[in-house]
């Protein structure tokens, strides 16, 4: 069945001892993108043209380095570099270039678009937005998949805002208040939960709680970081 290719990945991100499980399937699949931009991609012209017209953003850029394989990224860096090198050839040989009006300037548009892309982040994105569709399709059609979901430890709040907008879209009043309402009272909890330990953590700076005893974990900034942003990585 095709959609088991979302599904499974689905249950073990569940099963997985992780903070959330949209944040666990990112970085799976980021550890994948990478790997793949710097092997069988290059033997892709598709996914190429992808990297010569986008690049990368400065996080992924960052992940390529680290894998220390000088030649492929070379070689990727110079097909981009290239690229980017015929933006510039167009505008010098457009004589009314610095006459275009400056919101519809078409050189303002391109270099904007190239740096503010990544092929890495858009590859992730498509593969993390069917995962998205289909938890919400795994909501009301899986038998207990919903109590598997409370019984965890719910999301990060960009993943549960990015969850939320999959989950008015695809269901209807109904099915929201039966499978998806339960979800954000467990969101709620959360963040109540995490509200009342980073104020605790806040009023034990305060002099006439000194030597206080402060029961919130060591890392509750990072702990609450991550669980306003995602998971933060290295
Ligand atoms: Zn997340
Ligand atoms: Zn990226």
């Amino acid at each position: 069945m095709k959609e088991k290719i979302y599904t499974i990945p689905i249950n073990e991100s569940l099963d997985a001892d992780c903070s959330c499980p949209f944040c666990f399937l990112e970085r799976k699949l980021e550890c994948e993108a990478i790997d793949y931009t710097l092997g069988a991609a290059m033997m892709e012209p598709d996914f190429r043209m992808i990297t010569n017209e986008k690049g990368f953003c400065k996080t992924h850029i960052k992940r390529l380095i680290e894998k220390r394989n000088a030649l492929s990224l070379a070689l990727i860096m110079d097909t981009h570099l290239a690229e980017i090198k015929s933006l510039f050839e167009l505008e010098n040989n457009e004589k009314s270039f610095f006459k275009k009006k400056k919101a519809d300037n078409p050189f303002v548009s391109a270099v904007a678009h190239v740096a503010g892309e990544c092929a890495v982040c858009s590859k992730i994105n498509h593969t993390l937005d069917r995962y998205f569709y289909t938890f919400i399709f795994m909501l009301k059609s899986e038998k207990g998949f919903l109590d598997k979901v409370l019984s965890k430890n719910g999301f990060c709040f960009e993943h549960f805002a990015k969850l939320t907008e999959f989950a008015f879209r695809e269901l209807s009043d109904r099915e929201i208040e039966k499978y998806f309402k339960p979800i954000i009272e467990l969101e709620e909890n959360k963040i109540a939960e995490y509200h009342e330990h980073i104020k605790k953590f806040a009023d034990s700076f305060d002099y006439r709680n000194a030597g206080k005893k402060c029961d919130v974990p060591k890392d509750i900034l990072t702990k609450t970081a991550e669980f306003l942003n995602g998971e933060i990585g290295d």
